[in-house]
C-alpha cells in the first residue's frame, strides 16, 4: 500500500489538524485512521460514538471529570524547570510532569475519562487490555474509584513477566484474565477484549489503552489526554516566559505525545518532535520506530502506519521499554508526519539508559525508560542550539522499570570489569 497526496492536498490536511476539524465524520485523519473493523463489532463502535457526542463535552460530564481530576489524579500536574539539565545542555528545559498523576503516569487521565464515560453510557462492567501492566493498572484503579467492575486480558507471556503488576491489578479489584491464543502478547490481548465486547456490547464497555484502534478511539483518547498540552501551554506562558521553541514526547501508541502535541499544534513557532524507540539498531525486528520505519496498513482497526515485512506480516519488534513496544501507532501521528508538523526520531535502547541516568544524576527524578527516550531526543536537539527554550513530556515515573535497570547496570558493571 502506498499513500502519496499532493502539496495542496497536504496543505488543505495541515490546516484541518490545526482547526481541530479531524478526524473527519468517518473517523479519518486524511488518508489514516477510518474504522477497518469486523462487522460484529460496527454497531458497538457506532453506538460509543453516539455516546461520545452526547456526553463527553456536555457541561456535567466535564464537571465530574474535572473535579476526579483535581481531587484523584492531583491536576493540574507541576511544570518543573530542569535546573541541572538546563546547565548541561546550554538550553531552558521544562518538565511537563505526568509522572506526579496517581499510580505514576499520564495513563490515569484516560482511564478515568473512559471508566466515566462508562457509567454514563450504562454499562455494567468495564473491559480493558494491557501489554506491560501499566494501563491494567490505571483502569483498574479507574474503575475502583468510579465504581464499576474491570476486567483485564493479558497476554501469558505478559502475565509472568510483568507479576507485580497483575498482583497491583488484582489489589485494585479487577479480574485478570490470561490470553494464551495468538503471540500471547498485547496483539492477542487486544483481539481478546474485542471478542469480549462484542458478546455483550450494551452491558460491556471496552476501555482502549492509547490513541489506536478503530474510530472513535484515536479521537476519544487524544481529547482526554490533551489536557496534558493545555495545562504545559499555559504553564510556559506563565513560568517560562514564552511557548517552547520545540516539544518532545515519546511514542508508543501515541497517546501522551498526542496530549502534549495536539494543543501545540497552531503554534508555528514551536517544533514538535516525538521519539520512538530505536531498540538496539535499525533492522525490522530490532526496534518499534514505526513512524521512522514503518509503512502503510492496517492494524487493530485503523490504517496508519505499522512495522510490517513485504508480505504484509505484522512483525514483532523490540525495545528496551515495554510500553514503547508496539507494532503500530496511532493514526493522527501518521497524518502529522505526511503533513509536516510533527518530526518523528528514534533513541536507542542504549541511548535512552543514558538519558534516564543523566535525568537522575542533574534533576533527582527517576523517568520512565518510555520517557527516558525523549530526553535522549531532545539532548540531541540542544546539542547544536543554545539558549532556546525546551518543553518535556515527563510521561511517568520510572519505578516499575527497576528490574530492567538493575539488570543494565550489572550488564554495564561486567563490561567495564572485563575491559
Ligand atoms: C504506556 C506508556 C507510554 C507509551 O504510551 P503512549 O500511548 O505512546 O503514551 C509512555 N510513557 C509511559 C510512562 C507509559 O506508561
Amino acid at each position: 500500500m502506498k499513500i502519496e497526496l499532493s502539496e495542496v492536498q497536504q496543505a488543505e490536511l495541515l490546516r484541518q489538524s490545526i482547526a481541530g476539524e479531524l478526524p473527519d465524520e468517518q473517523g479519518r485523519f486524511g488518508p489514516f485512521g477510518g474504522r477497518y473493523a469486523p462487522e460484529t463489532l460496527m454497531p458497538a463502535l457506532a453506538r460509543l460514538s453516539d455516546g461520545i457526542r452526547e456526553h463527553l463535552h456536555e457541561h456535567s460530564f466535564q464537571a465530574e471529570l474535572n473535579a476526579e481530576l483535581t481531587q484523584w489524579v492531583g491536576r493540574p500536574t507541576a511544570l518543573t524547570f530542569a535546573r541541572g539539565l538546563s546547565a548541561r545542555w546550554g538550553a531552558a528545559v521544562w518538565l511537563k510532569r505526568e509522572d506526579l498523576a496517581h499510580t505514576g503516569a499520564h495513563k490515569i487521565n484516560n482511564a478515568l475519562g473512559q471508566a466515566l464515560l462508562a457509567k454514563r453510557l450504562g454499562a455494567e462492567r468495564v473491559v480493558a487490555e494491557t501489554g506491560a501492566g501499566q494501563h491494567g493498572v490505571a483502569a483498574a484503579a479507574a474503575c475502583a474509584r468510579v465504581g464499576i467492575p474491570c476486567a483485564v486480558y493479558m497476554g501469558a507471556v505478559d502475565v509472568e513477566r510483568q507479576a507485580p503488576n497483575v498482583d497491583r491489578m488484582h489489589q485494585l479489584g479487577a479480574e485478570v484474565i490470561s490470553v494464551t491464543a495468538g503471540d500471547a502478547t498485547l496483539r492477542a490481548a487486544i483481539d481478546e477484549a474485542f471478542r469480549d465486547w462484542v458478546s455483550d456490547p450494551e452491558r460491556s464497555y471496552y476501555l482502549l489503552g492509547s490513541a489506536v484502534g478503530p474510530h472513535p478511539y484515536p479521537y476519544l483518547v487524544r481529547e482526554l489526554q490533551s489536557i496534558i498540552g493545555r495545562e504545559a501551554r499555559s504553564q510556559m506562558l506563565r513560568l517560562a516566559g514564552g511557548l517552547p521553541n520545540a516539544a518532545f514526547a515519546c511514542v508508543g501508541g501515541g497517546s501522551n505525545a498526542i496530549g502534549l502535541f495536539y494543543p501545540l499544534l497552531g503554534d508555528a513557532d514551536t517544533e514538535l518532535i516525538g521519539i520512538e524507540a530505536g531498540g538496539t539498531g535499525s533492522g525490522l525486528g530490532q526496534n518499534a520506530a514505526t513512524l521512522v520505519t514503518g509503512t502503510p496498513g492496517i492494524l487493530h482497526g485503523s490504517l496508519s502506519l505499522l512495522l510490517q515485512d513485504q508480505d504484509g506480516q505484522v512483525r514483532e519488534t523490540h525495545s528496551i521499554s515495554a510500553g514503547l513496544d508496539y507494532s503500530g501507532v496511532g493514526p493522527e501521528h501518521a497524518l502529522l508526519k505526511l503533513v509536516g508538523r510533527v518530526r518523528y526520531e528514534a533513541a536507542t535502547d542504549d541511548e535512552a539508559l543514558e538519558a534516564l541516568r543523566e535525568c537522575c544524576a542533574a534533576e533527582g527524578i527517576l523517568p520512565a525508560l518510555e520517557t527516558a527516550h525523549a530526553f535522549a531526543g531532545a539532548r540531541r536537539w540542544a546539542a547544536d542550539k543554545r539558549g532556546k527554550r525546551i518543553l518535556i513530556g515527563l510521561s511517568g515515573r520510572g519505578d516499575k522499570d527497576m528490574p530492567t535497570l538493575s539488570a543494565a547496570l550489572r550488564r554495564d558493571g561486567a563490561k567495564e570489569q572485563a575491559a
